[in-house]
């Protein structure tokens, strides 16, 4: 196998919390636990939500922490010329279209289609799942719409993708086992392939409105480009993966070995965010809490 590359990799959308420095803390334990690299990736693609400052102050906030990254850091807002590339080479294989409808639009056609009676389908996430609107569009018609500036994103074909990559798609996960007693090293535990339903996701979104990607696609690109070998962020992201490893199939990319670890949750059982209140890293710092002491409050002493 390849020497083990980790990544962390943090949006800059707002100040850390102590979920942040729990994955990272992870990610760099099991990095250590079998002598492999840690890498820093940004992920500022949202040009309006990331800031130069939350960059600024999330690299302060993990040295703080006393994790070291191995170089390069990578942002993925230096490379939307490689993403863009990738969206329309998947558009000239017909496994991407460009779509036209507001989340407005997409919303009253799915609820209409599903009538008072049915539930809404949904993907993972809880959007409203694309009813493939602009898929029946004429290539010459969706030329002249794009021509004219019409605002679109593109959109995966996923029953395409999967006739052009039929899988089985596996995500191949590891569990991590804890030594006993404070400080233990983290290793990487027992593996196990589980069936990946790409399909969930519907035609999800590749290159947004603003942005000529997605986090999906990003993800999957820059993952490949730092030769990730194990992949560990949050359960909330598993979902995700479904779609990651399909993703990877089609643009010919190795997939990682995953392992998505339990949120920290609040008091009132709700997982931690700047939105809901928790308090940021640099907050803590402020009212003097010492890298240390965190670091045993997350069980890494
Ligand atoms: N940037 C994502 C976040 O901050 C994490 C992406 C990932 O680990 O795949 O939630």
């Amino acid at each position: 196998m390849n020497a083990p590359v980790f990544r962390f990799a943090p949006s800059p959308n707002g100040r850390l919390h102590l979920g942040h420095a729990a994955s990272a803390l992870l990610n760099d334990a099991l990095a250590r636990g079998i002598g492999g690299r840690l890498l820093l990736r940004i992920e500022d693609i949202d040009p309006v939500r990331s800031r130069p400052e939350l960059i600024q102050g999330l690299r302060e906030d993990l040295a703080w922490l006393g994790l070291r990254f191995a170089p390069p850091e990578r942002r993925q807002s230096e490379h939307l010329d490689a993403y863009r590339y990738q969206v329309s080479a998947l558009a000239e294989c017909g496994l991407a279209y460009p779509c036209f409808c507001s989340r407005g639009a997409i919303a009253a056609v799915v609820e209409a289609d599903a009538g008072r009676c049915a539930p809404v389908p949904r993907d993972p996430d809880g959007a409203p799942l694309y009813p493939g609107t602009c898929r029946a569009l004429s290539e010459r018609v969706a030329d002249r719409r794009r021509a004219a500036g019409e605002p679109h994103t593109w959109r995966l074909d996923t029953a395409h993708a999967l006739a052009a990559s039929p899988g089985p798609h596996v995500v191949r996960t590891f569990a991590v086992a804890a030594g006993e007693g404070r400080g233990a090293v983290r290793q990487i535990g027992i593996e196990r392939d589980e069936a990946a339903d790409p399909a969930r996701w519907g035609d999800p979104v590749i290159a947004r409105r603003d942005v000529p990607t997605s986090y999906h696609l990003a993800v999957v690109m820059d993952d490949a480009v730092q030769g990730i070998t194990h992949v560990v962020r949050g359960e909330d992201l598993r979902a995700s993966t479904d779609l990651h490893v399909l993703l990877q199939a089609l643009i010919g990319a190795p997939s990682p070995r995953y392992h998505h670890h339990a949120l920290l949750r609040d008091a009132s059982g709700e997982k931690l965010a700047k939105s809901r209140g928790s308090r940021s890293l640099a907050d803590l710092r402020a009212s003097g809490e010492s890298p240390a002491g965190i670091r045993a409050r997350l069980g890494f002493a």
